[in-house]
């Protein structure tokens, strides 16, 4: 991506967000799209329990609900079509078959690419965390196996760290809290729309990749500061981005 584009969207955050200048130190990753090509099984997964349990829900409908968690989806999918509530039991219930389903696929891959990048903003001295909207155990204890030693997991936010999951900022400002940082020395690595809401929500320039079918205004709209198309298109960029950062001040900057 251009400097001109970056250096855009850069004074945007700081004008959006009063903060004097970007310090980048920290990133939190998503899991499921980013770290993991594991999004097609999930939305294959949702399409088939939601069958069985005779709720209307697309692959569509899947990944503009990822990163929620998944009892909220199952709930706001029986609202939609005006169902009768179920208990939190019977929602608990759809939900262990998701995850059965889920785990009976078979291992997704990393992500194309996300190691290299990973690796790359470490070498520019970037501390990694990551936060999930998951609870998925077989994917979570993946993490250190694919990503050896690049990722903080103890300072990790997944859906047992959080009342309220994406795209409330509650996971990304928990990411925050954790790591010790402030929101202008950090950056949010999305692949979805309500992660991009969560990011942006919680004062964080976000940077959304595009991995998957939805178009790329769904993930503008919902707020991606930058929006690229895979993880080498993003490590090819870090460069630019780090001498933005360090060139771009915001005159008016209160914080
Ligand atoms: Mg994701």
């Amino acid at each position: 991506m251009r400097y001109e584009d970056i250096r855009k969207s850069v004074s945007a955050y700081l004008d959006r967000t009063g903060y004097a200048a970007m310090d980048l130190k920290y990133a939190m990753f998503d899991m499921d799209g980013v770290l993991f090509d594991s999004m097609p099984y999930h939305a294959k997964t949702w399409v088939q329990v939601m069958a069985e349990t005779g709720i209307p829900f697309s692959e569509d409908d899947a990944y503009i609900n990822e990163g929620r968690k998944g009892v909220a989806t199952i709930e706001l999918a029986v609202k939609r079509m005006g169902m009768p509530e179920m208990t939190k039991d019977e929602i608990q219930a759809i939900y262990d078959e998701k995850c059965e389903l889920f785990n009976a696929c078979g291992e997704a891959g990393p992500m194309n690419g996300t190691l290299q990048l990973v690796k790359s903003l470490e070498s520019h001295g970037v501390r990694m965390t990551v936060v999930t909207g998951s609870a998925q155990q077989s994917l979570l204890r993946r993490i250190e196996s694919a990503y050896p030693s690049l990722f903080e997991l103890d300072k990790m936010v997944t859906a047992n760290d959080v009342v309220h999951g994406k795209p409330d900022p509650e996971p990304y400002l928990t990411g925050l809290h954790k790591m010790n940082a402030k929101q202008w020395e950090a950056v949010v690595v999305e692949n979805a729309p309500l992660g991009a809401q969560a990011g942006r929500a919680a004062g964080v320039f976000t940077v959304v990749v595009n991995t998957g079918p939805l178009p790329d205004a769904t993930l503008r709209d919902s707020g991606a500061d930058l929006l690229f198309h895979d993880m080498d298109e993003f490590r090819d960029s870090l460069a630019t981005l780090f001498e933005v950062i360090r060139n771009t001040v915001n005159e008016n900057g209160r914080k």
